[in-house]
Formats: C-alpha cells, sequence, structure tokens
C-alpha cells in the first residue's frame, strides 16, 4: 500500500517551525515538512500547549538530546502536548484516517525492548534511537511548536468533537497524572489521596483522582488562586502551606489516620519527607517532580514503615486514553487551567507568559488557526 493522502488537505513543502538555537534562543526558520514513515502519520499542528519542560529544554537543553548530543543549533523543534488533524498516513496505516482529530503522547518507544513490550514505553531502553523507531517529539525528535509533525500511530489518541483543540491539548497532562495514580497501584477508589504542588499535573491529578473515586482528596499548595481551581477540578480539601504545616494539616483532616497515596508535583526540596509523614503504613509515594538539587531523604523512616516510593517518567501504559477518556464523559473541566492563547507567530511570548507565570498563567496554548478556517 503506498502512502495517502486524500486532497482534502494540501500539504505543502515546508513548514514555518520554532527551532532552538543557542540556550534561551528561539528562532522561527523555514523546515521541509517531514514524510511519514511505516506505522507514521502526518498530524497538521491545530494547538499545542506550553509545558514547563519546554522552559527547561529552552535554558538547558536536558533533558531533550538529539542524536545523544545537546539539542541547540541543530535547527530542533521543541514542544510536545500538541493535537491536531491527520493529513497523510504512512505506508500500511489504516488505524487512523486522513481528517480525524488527535491528540498526541509524548514516547513512541521503540516497541521491541523489554519496557516497551512491558508497556513501559517512556523507559524505552532505546530511548533516543531513532534508528530503532524511538520516538519523542520535543525531547529527541522534533516537537510540536511548527505547522506539521510525524507521530506513530501508537502516540494518537481520537479527540471527540465536541472537544475543544485546547482542551485536547491538556490530555497529556492529565495523563501524566492518571500514569502516576496507575503506577502506585489505580484502586484508589475509596483511599485517601494527597496531591502536593497546583501545578498543571497536580491540578490534572485532582482531577483524575476524584474522577476515579478517591476520597478525600487534598491539595495543597502555596498558591490561593490555584488552590482554588484545585477545588473546582474536585479537592475536598485544600491546604496552603504558607499558613498550615502540611503535614499536620493532613494529620488533622484525616482524623490522625494519614493518607493511602501522596502524588507529589511540587517538587519541593523537602516535599519526599513530608510525604512521608502524610502516608500510612504501608502508603505509596509517586514523584512526578522533583528538585533541582540532590536533598537528603530520611530512608529509616520509609523502610521502618513499608513505604512504596515510585518515580514516574512521562505517561505510560496508555494512560492517556483513560485521561481522554475521563475528558470526552466530562468527568472533570481540564479547561479551567488553560488560561492564556497566542498565534504561531508569538511562541516566544507564549514562553514568557509561562515562564513568568505573567497574569496567573498556568496553561498557555499557542493556537494554529482560527476554529473558522480548519
Ligand atoms: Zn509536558
Ligand atoms: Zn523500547
Amino acid at each position: 500500500m503506498a502512502t495517502k493522502q486524500s486532497n482534502q488537505f494540501e500539504v505543502p513543502e515546508t513548514m514555518k517551525a520554532w527551532v532552538l538555537g543557542d540556550p534561551d534562543e528561539l528562532k522561527q526558520i523555514e523546515k521541509p515538512v517531514p514524510e511519514p514513515g511505516d506505522a507514521e502519520v502526518l498530524v497538521r499542528i491545530d494547538a499545542i500547549a506550553v509545558c514547563a519542560t519546554d522552559l527547561e529544554i529552552l535554558e538547558n537543553g536536558l533533558p531533550a538530546m538529539v542524536e545523544g548530543e545537546n539539542p541547540f543549533n541543530k535547527d530542533f523543534i521543541l514542544g510536545h502536548e500538541y493535537m491536531g488533524t491527520v493529513v497523510k498516513q504512512g505506508p500500511n496505516v489504516d488505524e487512523y484516517d486522513v481528517g480525524d482529530r488527535v491528540t498526541v503522547e509524548v514516547h513512541a518507544g521503540c516497541g521491541r525492548c523489554p519496557r516497551c513490550r512491558e508497556g513501559m514505553y517512556t523507559s524505552c531502553l532505546n530511548y533516543g534511537l531513532r534508528s530503532k523507531g524511538h520516538r519523542a517529539n520535543g525531547f529527541s525528535t522534533d516537537g510540536g511548536f511548527t505547522e506539521y509533525a510525524v507521530n506513530n500511530i501508537n502516540t494518537l489518541v481520537h479527540v471527540p468533537d465536541d472537544m475543544s483543540d485546547e482542551e485536547a491539548t491538556l490530555v497529556v497532562t492529565a495523563g501524566t497524572a492518571m500514569y502516576g495514580l496507575d503506577v502506585m497501584g489505580g484502586l484508589i477508589a475509596g483511599e485517601g489521596v494527597v496531591i502536593t504542588g497546583p501545578g498543571p499535573i497536580g491540578l490534572m491529578g485532582v482531577a483524575v483522582a476524584k474522577a476515579m473515586g478517591a476520597g478525600p482528596v487534598i491539595l495543597t499548595g502555596t498558591r490561593d488562586n490555584r488552590l482554588e481551581m484545585g477545588k473546582q477540578l474536585g479537592a475536598d480539601h485544600v491546604v496552603n502551606v504558607r499558613n498550615e504545616d502540611a503535614v499536620e494539616a493532613i494529620q488533622r483532616i484525616t482524623g490522625g489516620k494519614g493518607v493511602q497515596y501522596v502524588l507529589e508535583c511540587s517538587g519541593a526540596a523537602n516535599a519526599m519527607n513530608e510525604a512521608a509523614k502524610m502516608v500510612n503504613r504501608g502508603g505509596r509515594i509517586c514523584l512526578a517532580a522533583f528538585p533541582s538539587e540532590p536533598v537528603p531523604v530520611d530512608l529509616a523512616y520509609l523502610v521502618r514503615n513499608n513505604i512504596y516510593v515510585f518515580g514516574i517518567r512521562g505517561e505510560g501504559k496508555s494512560a492517556t486514553h483513560r485521561a481522554a477518556a475521563f475528558m470526552a464523559q466530562k468527568r472533570f473541566d481540564a479547561k479551567i487551567i488553560h488560561t492564556h492563547t497566542f498565534g504561531l507567530d508569538e511562541v516566544p511570548t507564549a514562553i514568557k507568559y509561562a515562564k513568568e507565570r505573567i497574569d496567573d498563567a498556568i496553561k498557555v496554548v499557542v493556537k494554529m488557526r482560527d476554529e473558522e478556517a480548519a
């Protein structure tokens, strides 16, 4: 079967792309529109959200790597939280049709290593090896601050007609929170969950935990406006740790019992030790954020209390599909965390808003076209 492309979408030869120059430098260039290969489609990008990791890559390069090297001055396109429309199928692709609206996961594992076989494709042992089939768009292969991107069909999730482009960009964030709850055991209905840190993943963690039936769901943080959003997304209790000791607050709310699970999304230096005091014996902690420096941890406390600690990378085990299902069923309103929208020519401004949290920005979305013109 040859590469299929309907006349419905005319694909140009080149596209506008924001690429990484030197550290903290983004420049717009023209790049050739990529060709989808086996098991791949070409996605016309309709919207993309700015992620804190994009800001990190822009400044430090890591965690992005291009062919095993730092990604500066390699015409590398960053951005990974995008959605769009399938405009071209690679050879033998029939899983998605031209015209399908899709949102994407970041990681297409190689599909041939032991981790991929277990569904842990975000921990692929051939990470970064394009020759083995691995892709992590916006990390090791070109991402979404552009007009078109190639995606493996395994990274696609259908977007329902009544979900906006902006909301669809948030699916992968909700999927990351879902993956964190999955790795801790997943069966959280009726169990207490604390989410520490009301960033995008933390706020989606609240929403997903609530949708999965957890109770109580408790959110801790330092900014009242974000904690208020947490309430709208389903938090039973919120704690501003500027006003009250976080551990004491959890003990107060749970009548001294603690909770079964903590999803750590703050990256604060003391977060791990506090999480250990929030869970009860045998409790589970998932680290979805991390401090920028090594920090001391009271390991003896963890061992004596049989506390399990997990780390997650990205959105493995098809968690994105489960999060997308909750959003399609309108179990929570992810749109609450979308605060600002810019156009493709305004990517540096969009990034500035996200970085400096101008006007209380949380999720800043770049939208490629007006709805009417779509
Ligand atoms: Zn992200
Ligand atoms: Zn693999």
